[in-house]
């Protein structure tokens, strides 16, 4: 994700922090600043270690995702903090639903751990008898829970981590919940009628949500809602189009090679031949040796800017990922989606064909029109 600067790797995993996390701090010494009255340099420093210490419960939440996912042998892209939280970007799902279930369970029962670990901590810090009577007499809770000292902050931690922890097990995609009912279900149905059960159910959820914030005029659990709805309805989306490529392959679905250019040629020659053509990938060829791919995406928008006299060279993609014929069309979309968002199909050192986003895209529309227009292994 851009716009993020790393922090370290643990075990491989690149940790990154957004830049609009310092949003978060700038408001955490406001709040600090403006609680704070005579006393504000404790009161920001209060604050300002909440905040941090709350992201790195949510970092580790994310970590136990993380590490649970590399223990079945899923790929682990990075992890960014956001100021919403934190998000690990994975390659793909395990495969078996238990394994599903294990992973999205990791990052609540992170938090519930480190409750527990914060709660011993404190009982040994506060001594039961406070903590008794704390938990009897209001009047003294609402006096500890506004001070700034440290007990309070191990206090609001606890809290925290076990809000985290229930807010998560929401079963409602593609929160935590949502992803443990989903491979529960996946175990007793298939995996495509189990994604679309979890997402309605998770769609209801966000609904119930919207309506009490709406009745109750919270802004904060009205973006949840519709973030919750949303990301429901984009994980019924993806498990379609998965579910629609199984058993298919992408020599079924690559392009001829089809028209050549030269990194000398212009944008605006080459746009006039490509005009009335399907194509959606170009070969660069320089001397017979492969150079570069240009996309038809990558030639409208150069015929904008920089404009049809510029070289097709000045515009191609030097790197060019390429794909086995036999290689499933389910996996390779995701390979589609970074870099040019095409590839060359090489078979025996020979490119046979190439594949783009767009060409993935229309056999994604004929698929969903009629399920059974290639055949399948
Ligand atoms: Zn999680």
């Amino acid at each position: 994700m851009s716009w993020s600067l790393n922090l370290l790797r643990v075990n491989g995993i690149p940790i990154r922090i957004h830049f609009s996390f310092l949003l978060v701090v700038a408001w955490a010494v406001y709040i600090g600043f403006e609680d704070g009255g005579a006393n504000w340099l404790q009161s920001v420093g209060f604050m300002v270690a909440f905040v941090l210490l709350l992201f790195l419960c949510v970092l580790l939440h994310e970590l136990g995702h993380s590490l649970v996912a590399q223990l079945f042998g899923v790929k682990v892209v990075d992890i960014t903090l956001l100021p919403i939280g934190g998000l690990a970007r994975m390659t793909r799902m395990p495969d078996r639903p238990y394994q599903e279930f294990v992973m999205a369970a990791a990052g609540p029962a992170t938090n519930i751990a480190l409750a527990v670990i914060l709660s011993i901590g404190a009982i040994a810090w506060l001594g039961p008898g406070r903590i008794v009577a704390l938990a009897l007499t209001p009047e003294l809770l609402d006096t500890f829970l506004s001070d700034t000292g440290g007990q309070t902050l191990l206090a609001l931690l606890i809290l925290n981590n076990i809000l985290l922890a229930v807010f998560n097990l929401i079963p409602a995609f593609p929160l935590d919940g949502g992803r443990m009912l989903r491979s529960f279900l996946a175990a007793l149905i298939s995996h495509r009628r189990a994604t679309t059960i979890a997402s309605y159910v998770g769609q209801m959820l966000a609904l119930v949500l919207g309506m009490y914030a709406l009745l109750n005029s919270d802004f904060f659990v009205g973006l949840v809602a519709v973030f919750i709805f949303m990301g429901a309805w984009q994980e019924r989306e993806q498990a379609r189009q998965q579910i629609n490529m199984q058993g298919l392959r992408v020599r079924q679905a690559m392009q001829p090679v089809g028209l050549r250019l030269h990194p000398l040629q212009t944008i605006g020659e080459v746009a006039a031949q490509a005009a009335t053509s399907p194509q959606t990938t170009f070969l660069v060829l320089d001397g017979g040796r492969l150079t570069g791919l240009l996309t038809r995406s990558d030639l409208l928008s150069a015929l904008n800017k920089p404009g049809p006299t510029a070289r097709v060279g000045q515009r191609m993609h030097r790197e060019i990922p390429q794909i086995a014929p036999d290689a499933p069309l389910a996996e390779v979309s995701d390979r589609l989606a970074a870099g040019p968002g095409a590839a060359i199909v090489v078979e025996a050192g020979q490119v046979i064909g190439t594949l783009s986003r767009p060409d993935l895209q229309r056999l994604i529309e004929a698929l969903r029109a009629y399920p059974e227009v290639l055949p399948r292994e």
